[in-house]
């Protein structure tokens, strides 16, 4: 059976990857690891967090039509190699994408396979100053840049399936598996089971 493709956005800072390094732990997902041109931060690997590339070689990527999508956020790239999603896709693999709103939304427009998305909400602007600011490794003028993207890309809220609120990590964590069980269930995914049942 196709894997499920599972789309999610949400500002800088709203604790997307705290939320989805432990639903890994619930779920057998890939996490596509994109590549960037931005400056990689303390502590962060090549080939674990990004794939930190020069934006020469991103453009020549781009003419090469290597990326299943990809967006300019904050100055810099961002895409997902397309060899992580529809070869995982196929063999049956569950597959995240975190993404910026551009991203998820050329994904939306043009498409063709099943896929369903999440935004993922700081309970408040505030708070989501205060959880940037605590990070600590980004510049006050990189900060307050992702705080005006941040306003922007919740304008496009609607165009998600679902919306998590991330108060806690463990509240945010069981909503997107509450989530991934009901779109289990979505009839699409029935007919292998009914095929293999002998019903059809
Ligand atoms: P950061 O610099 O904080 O790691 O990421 C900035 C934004 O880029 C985040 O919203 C993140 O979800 C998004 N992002 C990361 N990888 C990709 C990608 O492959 N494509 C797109 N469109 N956005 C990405």
């Amino acid at each position: 059976m196709r894997g499920m493709l599972i789309i999610i956005s949400g500002a800088s800072g709203a604790g997307k990857g705290t939320i989805i390094k432990e639903l890994l732990e619930h779920e057998k997902f890939s996490l596509s690891v994109s590549r960037t041109t931005r400056t990689p931060r303390v502590g962060e690997i090549d080939g674990i967090h990004y794939y930190f590339t020069s934006r020469a070689e991103f453009e020549r990527l781009i003419d090469e039509n290597a990326f299943f999508e990809y967006a300019e956020y904050n100055g810099n790239y961002y895409g997902t190699p397309i060899e992580n999603v529809e070869k995982k896709l196929a063999e049956g693999t569950n597959v995240i994408l975190e993404i910026e709103v551009q991203g998820a939304l050329k994904i939306m427009d043009f498409y063709g396979n099943p896929f369903f998305s999440i935004f993922m909400l700081p309970p408040s602007l505030t708070e989501l100053e205060k959880r940037l600011r605590e990070r600590g490794t980004q510049a006050e003028d990189d900060i307050l840049r992702r705080l005006k993207i941040a306003q922007s890309e919740v304008l496009y809220v609607d165009r998600y399936d679902y919306f998590v609120v991330n108060d806690t990590v463990e509240k945010a964590v069981f909503d997107i598996l509450n989530i991934v069980n009901t779109e289990k269930l979505r009839t699409k995914y029935c007919n292998a089971l009914l095929q293999k049942g002998g019903f059809i």
